[in-house]
């Protein structure tokens, strides 16, 4: 597969990486999204995590930011492919599946700590507004997923970048690399919690522990793992978003109490009306 993929044309990989990463997303964002809204909740599975509507137009949004992430990372597919034509990294051919395992192990831990940094300039005041795109989704989605601005794709689809002149890699190590980060985002981003006997600190919680980044910003930086967030202290509290939550439930509690007087002066008024 290595040498398959060095031998591409340009043109050849951009293309095939559009259709990789837009085919990813569609799979993963659509079978999230049947498990989450469908199969779970219909099997007493799980609970939803952040109770609120979405925004109007908020799908098509994310649908279409999405879009562009696609191109981005597809075309983006012909940096690396340049690194292995230019002799400045190489695919390791002969690995095996030990090492293949090790590798993505290593990947997994790397993806994190490269999300953290990157998410966590986004949050700083110059980068603020290039991550203002990915925020609009208050109430996350799976199709949030790839929904950010350009400069933010640019950001975060350089993940294999280092790593790749560091170390020989198989192919396949390095390929797993954008599917179980989609996979890992879509849970992130699924607004679903799938274990809820699990703590807060555990690695099933991660959609926890993202949902409340939407909904309150300020902490909870990292990706699938909580290192990084406990190493620079920047964990948001697992009930920081309950003052939300309780003001949104009164919200409705007392808009439905408005609308049964309504009804019932309505009804009253129509009865003694002549
Ligand atoms: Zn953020
Ligand atoms: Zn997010």
């Amino acid at each position: 597969m290595a040498q398959t993929f060095t031998s591409l044309s340009a043109l050849q990989v951009m293309l095939w990486g559009v259709l990789f990463f837009g085919g990813i997303y569609a799979a993963f964002g659509g079978l999230t999204w049947l498990l989450t809204k469908r199969v779970l909740p219909a099997l007493g599975i799980g609970r939803v995590l952040d109770p609120r509507a979405l925004q109007p137009g908020q799908l098509r949004r994310e649908l279409g930011q999405s879009g562009v992430s696609v191109l981005i990372f597809g075309l983006g597919m012909v940096v690396p492919w340049g690194l292995l034509q230019l002799g400045w990294a190489r695919l390791d051919g002969d690995a095996g599946w030990r090492q293949v395992v090790l590798e993505i192990a290593v990947l997994a831990l790397w993806n994190d700590v490269h999300f953290w940094l990157n998410h966590r300039l986004l949050h700083t005041r110059w980068l603020r507004r290039f991550h203002g795109p990915h925020h609009r989704s208050f109430v996350t989605t799976p199709w949030a997923t790839y929904s950010f601005h350009p400069l933010e794709a640019l950001m975060l689809g350089n993940v294999i970048l280092l790593p790749m002149v560091l170390h020989d890699f198989s192919f396949w190590s390095l390929a797993a690399v954008p599917v179980f980060s989609l996979f890992f985002n879509c849970v992130g981003h699924s607004n679903y919690d799938f274990f809820t006997g699990v703590s807060y600190s555990h690695w099933f919680a991660a959609s926890r522990r993202h949902h409340l980044h939407h909904a309150v910003h300020n902490g909870n930086y990292g990706f699938q793992f909580t290192f990084m967030d406990r190493l620079f202290r920047t964990r948001i509290a697992a009930d920081a978003a309950e003052p939300l939550f309780q003001a949104f439930h009164k919200n409705a509690r007392d808009n439905a109490q408005k609308n049964a007087h309504k009804t019932a002066s309505e009804k009253h008024g129509a009865a003694t009306t002549p």
